[in-house]
């Protein structure tokens, strides 16, 4: 809470129990998907399995890049409703909460960068802030999300 208002240079380091979480959560579902890849090739994981992770992936990313972002959040074009669902499903697949919390907190941060009310600010109201820029691990811990 010391931090808010303060530039970003001026903020205190991120935690290290925070700095491993976070680390952690970023690399280790990437090593058992590989490791699972490795040890269940052409058994349990088959060259679909990874056609289909391939595909959900991108889509799921479109869903946060184009839906959530670009079109719920910033508005950046208009499209018909059916669409705009579809791609709020998308999204959602990122598990990175719900799409209206989302867009709520982006707004903020756009509103807010850096600085008292940001969402995604290096150090949250608790002080664990994940540091990170905006959206870039999911592992947002202001406000507890
Ligand atoms: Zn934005």
């Amino acid at each position: 809470m010391e931090a808010h208002g303060l530039p970003v240079n001026e903020m205190p380091e991120m935690a290290t129990v925070d700095k491993v979480g976070n680390t952690i959560a970023v690399i280790l579902p990437f090593v058992a998907t590989v490791t699972a890849i490795v040890l269940f090739w052409n058994r349990i994981v088959t060259p679909a399995d990874l056609l289909i992770l391939l595909v959900i992936y991108v889509f799921t990313g479109l869903g946060v890049t184009v839906g959530f972002h670009r079109l719920l959040t910033h508005r950046a074009f208009q499209t018909s409703k059916p669409l705009r669902y579809f791609f709020a499903i998308l999204g959602s697949l990122s598990v990175q909460g719900p799409v209206i919390t989302w867009v709520a907190d982006h707004r903020k941060h756009h509103a807010h960068t850096d600085k008292e009310g940001d969402p995604t600010a290096r150090t949250s109201v608790t002080g664990t802030g994940s540091g990170e820029s905006w959206p870039a691990s999911g592992t947002r811990t202001s406000a507890g999300r």
